[in-house]
C-alpha cells in the first residue's frame, strides 16, 4: 500500500554491513498536506521543504504531530528570519553571510537550528553550494554561534548519467567529511543521494537520503516560490 516501506527496504538492503542507519529525509515539495499526513501516520518524521513560505504553511498545517522539517531549498539573506523561526534544520546554507542573520533570528525558546553546510563538488557554473576549499571556514563560523548547530554536508551533484561519476562524487564528500570530522565533533550527518541514486550514495557513506518522486510519485505541480499552495492552510 505505501511506497514507502519500499524505500525504507531498499535503504536497508544497499546499507554496508555495520554502517549506522540511514535516515529517510521525505522531500514533500509540491505534494499536498494530506500525503503528508498520510506518511507520518506510516511512521516517516523527516520531511524536507524547498520553498519557505511552502514550508512554513505545511508546518503550521501539520504542528503536534511530532514532524522534523528541513530546508532543502536554496537560502536567501532576506528569508533567514522566517527560516530560523519555523524550520528545524537548514541543508542549504553556504555562504559566510547567512551564518549570523540565522543564528541572530533563531528564537530563543527553539532549540538550536541544525545545519548542514551545501557543499559544491564540481568547480562549474552552479550557484549553490560552497566550494570544498571554503567549507572549514564556513564551518568554523558556524560551530561558534550557540544558536546554530552544525550536523554535516549536503551536496547535490550536478546530472551526471554516468553512475561513476556520482560514485566518485559522492566519494568525494565523504572524504572531506571525514577530514572535518577531527576538528568539528557534532558532525553526524552526510546528506546525499536523491530518488535516482540514492543506493549509490549510501555505498559511499550517506547518513541520510532526499527523496522525492520515487516516495511520492511525479509532483503534482509545479511550485510556486512565493505563494502558498492550495490547500496548505486548511
Ligand atoms: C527535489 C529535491 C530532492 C528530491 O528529488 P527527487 O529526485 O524527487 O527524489 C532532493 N534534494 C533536493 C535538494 C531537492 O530539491
Amino acid at each position: 500500500m505505501s511506497g514507502l516501506d519500499d524505500i525504507l527496504t531498499r535503504i536497508e538492503l544497499a546499507r554496508p554491513a555495520g554502517s549506522d542507519p540511514v535516515r529517510l529525509l521525505a522531500v514533500s515539495k509540491g505534494q499536498p498536506v494530506e500525503r503528508i499526513r498520510v506518511l507520518a501516520g506510516l511512521g516517516q518524521r523527516h520531511f524536507g521543504e524547498n520553498y519557505v513560505q511552502e514550508g512554513a504553511a505545511k508546518i503550521a498545517a501539520l504542528a503536534g504531530h511530532g514532524l522534523v522539517w528541513h530546508l532543502t531549498g536554496p537560502l536567501q539573506s532576506n528569508k533567514c528570519a522566517e527560516v530560523a523561526r519555523h524550520f528545524d534544520w537548514i541543508e542549504t546554507l553556504d555562504r559566510a553571510k547567512l551564518v549570523g542573520l540565522l543564528a541572530a533570528a533563531r528564537p530563543a525558546d527553539h532549540p538550536p537550528l541544525q545545519v548542514l553546510v551545501q557543499v559544491k563538488l564540481d568547480d562549474e557554473a552552479s550557484k549553490s553550494g560552497a566550494r570544498a576549499a571554503d567549507v572549514p571556514e564556513l564551518c568554523r563560523l558556524i560551530a561558534a554561534e550557540a544558536r546554530l548547530c552544525l550536523r554535516g554536508l549536503m551536496t547535490i551533484p550536478r546530472p551526471d548519467p554516468d553512475p561513476a561519476g556520482r560514485r566518485r562524487r559522492f566519494a568525494e564528500l565523504r572524504a572531506l567529511f571525514e577530514t572535518l570530522r577531527a576538528d568539528f565533533p557534532t558532525l553526524d550527518t552526510l546528506s546525499m543521494g536523491m530518488s535516482d541514486d540514492f543506493e549509490l550514495a549510501i555505498a559511499e557513506g550517506a547518513t541520510e537520503v532526499r527523496i522525492g518522486t520515487a516516495l511520492f510519485g511525479p509532483r503534482p505541480s509545479p511550485t510556486i516560490p512565493s505563494s502558498d499552495p492550495p490547500g496548505a492552510s486548511t
